[in-house]
């Protein structure tokens, strides 16, 4: 079945029999990675580039980005996948991930939904000020749901967060190796101004939470009990 909405937010698409509700910042797997020989180590030795890299390339700290296709709702959504453009547009313009309308806020914050799982290394599971997130904030609407519909959020934490601030990126460092080919051992965590930041392909804006309230979907009049 083809998605419902091939291309401008407003509400989430939907895929499949069972009419799945499909977040707007996740990816598909049609949206493939534009890489494939693009990326090289520079001449000198300096750092990574494209052969034909163009300002929108790098961020403003320099960082590099993977390249992704645009075109949501091509192939099979990867629930739990965010599409590293959609999901820097959302973390940059406070804009819902699950239907790209603007996120919820109070006098308390924006709300967002963490999992309890999958915190970078070193973080607390359960941290919520100061806590590192790549998933960007949601609407009142959609919170309710993504808690209905994500098996990753079962058990996500609400959190209302009057300070996001930008804090770096999730990427993989990449290195040469033999025979001219880049390699890209491990995916992680980089703070902005960072001295390995030549060597890393950013795939994910990282923002750091501060100034937090806990809360709960109950709490917000959401409708659901059990999620703390
Ligand atoms: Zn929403």
């Amino acid at each position: 079945m083809p998605p419902t909405r091939p291309e401008m937010p407003a509400e989430p698409l939907f895929w499949g029999k069972r009419r799945l509700p499909v977040p707007w910042a996740a990816s598909w797997s049609g949206e493939r990675v534009a890489v494939s020989g693009d990326l090289v180590a520079r001449p000198d030795g300096t750092g990574l580039a494209y052969r034909d890299e163009t300002a929108d390339d790098r961020d403003r700290y320099g960082v590099l980005w993977a390249r992704l296709a645009g075109s949501p709702g091509n192939g099979r959504p990867a629930f739990g996948t965010l599409h590293s453009g959609r999901q820097r547009h959302a973390m940059l313009r406070r804009l819902c991930q699950v239907c790209g309308g603007p996120a919820d806020r109070t006098s308390r914050g924006w709300l967002f939904l963490l999992p309890h799982s999958g915190h970078p290394a070193g973080e607390p599971p359960g941290r919520t000020e100061g806590a590192l997130s790549t998933k960007p904030p949601v609407c009142r609407p959609c919170a309710d749901l993504a808690a209905r519909h994500c098996p990753h959020l079962t058990g996500a934490i609400a959190v209302r967060c009057r300070g996001p601030r930008v804090w770096g990126v999730f990427g993989g460092l990449c290195v040469p190796a033999p025979g001219g080919r880049l390699v890209s051992p491990t995916d992680g965590y980089l703070p902005y101004g960072h001295p390995a930041t030549p060597w890393f392909l950013a795939s994910q804006l990282v923002i750091r939470l501060t100034r937090c309230t806990r809360t709960s979907l109950t709490a917000e009049g959401l409708g659901r009990t059990g999620d703390g």
